[in-house]
C-alpha cells in the first residue's frame, strides 16, 4: 500500500487502463505507482519517451512473474489529469 504524508490530498480518477496487466519490457501508458498483482509489490514508473518500460523484479524478490497493474497515477503534467 501506498503511504502519503499527512495532509496530502489524493483526488479519484477514472481511467480505463486501470483493469489493465502489464508485463516486463511493456511500454508504461502514463506515470504513477504500480503493483504487481502477483506479490504486491510497488514500483513508480514514468511514461517518458526515452525510458518507458516496466521492470522486472529484482533477483532479491521472491516473486519470478512481475505483472504490474497501475494503483496510483501521478500529476506529472500538474494540470490534475486533464487531457492525460
Ligand atoms: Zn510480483
Amino acid at each position: 500500500m501506498a503511504g502519503i504524508r499527512t495532509g496530502t490530498k489524493l483526488t479519484t480518477v477514472t481511467w480505463e487502463k486501470f483493469d489493465t496487466i502489464y508485463k516486463p519490457g511493456n511500454e508504461v501508458p502514463a506515470s504513477g505507482i504500480y503493483k504487481c498483482k502477483n506479490c504486491n509489490r510497488e514500483i513508480t514508473s514514468n511514461a517518458h519517451p526515452e525510458d518507458n518500460t516496466f521492470p522486472p523484479h529484482n533477483s532479491s524478490s521472491n516473486c519470478k512473474n512481475a505483472e504490474w497493474k497501475a494503483h496510483v497515477l501521478t500529476d506529472t503534467k500538474g494540470n490534475e489529469f486533464i487531457n492525460k
